[in-house]
């Protein structure tokens, strides 16, 4: 019996990772920890690396100002100087002022909810390492892709300010290190974490070598990416609160794989957030598990039509611990898979990738309020559309009103609302 290939995708991780820590924040060490274990018991024989070095000065430089960076490390090491003399500190009536001084330290907000504390800096500056790591060991064929399970997320963070979870961006700091030391051209940068990485899509204008392409929920936090910013070198799809994966993966093809094809990347760096679950609790959208697979494979398909199946991922969001970890196994899965293929003819027709249409169907609708009952058959509507309508309080649009099949208006807008409240809605 022969074994079979080894998979050539590469791990990245580092404890310090797992320092940052802000108390009752979403953003918390849980999300790589739950990663890990998931990606340990998936995965076993996948090559992990955890002591890469951390991103140096010029680096981060290359992406950030000298003043940013100047600012994380100096307050970071305030917090830490602080802290340690705390520690140290005897608990007596003499000490309790300086106490109190060198306890409100302990944290220093950035903006609402980016705060930086004791292990901030070190925690960031090993996450933007792993991925000049991974840029490093993919660039060099050493491995086809890799992904870095790494934390604090990078995309919010602007090359002036932190902001958003972020501190460093870390893919941003990947892309600039393959432009300057490998002297690539073109770096693609796909972003479908749910939220708009627009401290990538900063750096993207200014870059000729870089092209940035986002998928994310709109109007939302940051509030930035929107289709009319798009140009050669950014592509913003804005997706409504409640999309699910139909309209996504239609979209996905259609323009963030179009924009990728027609660029040529030399490698592909993905911002790989995992918020667009339906079950996040930062968002509203409706992916499932399987949708990320199935971006995934599709763009380590676009990958070797282009650069060698050169992929580096990076964690940026997803907050609904369960299922960050499926998400992520799936999305290593489909790494590993596309590592295994040793040149572009291996790659296999698109089997299960195809696009599926909805089935529509005529659905049974029960309206129960309090005794009275009331059973209306609905044609043509999908489940899908009907568990957009019912979750996300969607201004529904006069074609998307529920009628029965003589065409009477049975929900619009007003009667979904309270069929949230006091109605009981059955779909049989
Ligand atoms: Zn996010």
């Amino acid at each position: 019996m022969t074994e079979p290939p080894p998979a050539r995708t590469l791990l990245l991780s580092h404890p310090s990772c797992g320092k940052h820590h802000v108390r009752g924040h979403p953003e918390r060490p849980e999300r790589l920890h739950v990663i890990l274990a998931k990606l340990a018991h998936a995965f076993p024989t996948l090559p992990l690396v955890t002591q890469v070095p951390p991103a140096t000065i010029e680096q981060l430089e290359r992406f950030h100002t000298q003043s940013h960076v100047q600012a994380v490390i100096q307050w970071c090491g305030k917090i830490e100087r602080c802290m340690d003399e705390l520690e140290k500190l005897p608990d007596t009536e003499e000490t309790k002022e300086r106490r109190e001084v060198l306890k409100s330290f302990e944290y220093v907000d950035v903006d609402a909810d980016t705060t930086l504390m004791r292990y901030t800096r070190e925690a960031a500056l090993f996450a933007a390492g792993s991925v000049v790591e991974a840029v490093d060991a993919v660039l060099a064929k050493k491995y086809v892709n890799a992904f870095c399970a790494v934390r604090p997320p990078g995309h919010h963070a602007e090359p002036y300010k932190a902001m958003g979870f972020c501190y460093f961006n870390n893919v941003g700091i990947g892309a600039m290190h393959a432009i300057a030391v490998h002297g690539l051209k073109r770096v693609a940068i796909i972003d479908f974490d749910v939220h708009h990485g627009n401290g990538t899509q900063t750096k993207a204008e200014t870059t000729p070598e870089l092209l940035y392409v986002s998928t994310h929920q709109a109007p939302f936090f940051p509030y930035t990416g929107h289709t009319e910013e798009n140009n050669s070198a950014v592509w913003n799809v804005e997706f409504a609160a409640g999309t699910s994966s139909y309209p996504f993966r239609r979209a996905f093809v259609d323009e963030v794989e179009a924009k990728i094809a027609a660029f040529r990347p030399q490698i592909i760096l993905i911002s790989a957030g995992f918020d667009a679950h339906k079950d996040d609790p930062l968002a509203e959208m409706n992916l499932t598990d399987d949708d990320f697979y199935w971006m995934t494979k599709r763009l380590a398909a676009l990958a070797w039509h282009h650069c060698e199946g050169r992929i580096v991922s990076c964690l940026e969001g997803g907050y609904h611990f369960r299922a960050l970890a499926r998400c992520t196994e799936l999305h290593v899965q489909a790494l590993v898979e596309a590592s295994l293929i040793s040149d572009v003819t291996e790659l296999l027709p698109m089997e299960g990738l195809q696009i599926e249409k909805p089935q529509k169907t005529n659905l049974r609708l029960v309206l129960a309020k309090g005794a009275k009952q009331k059973t209306l058959v609905l044609p043509d509507i999908t489940i899908d559309k009907l568990r957009i309508a019912a979750k996300s309080k969607w201004q529904m649009k006069k074609s998307q009103q529920f009628r029965t099949a003589q065409g009477t208006v049975i929900a619009d807008t007003i009667s979904l609302l309270e069929l949230e409240n006091d109605t009981i809605l059955y779909i049989a």
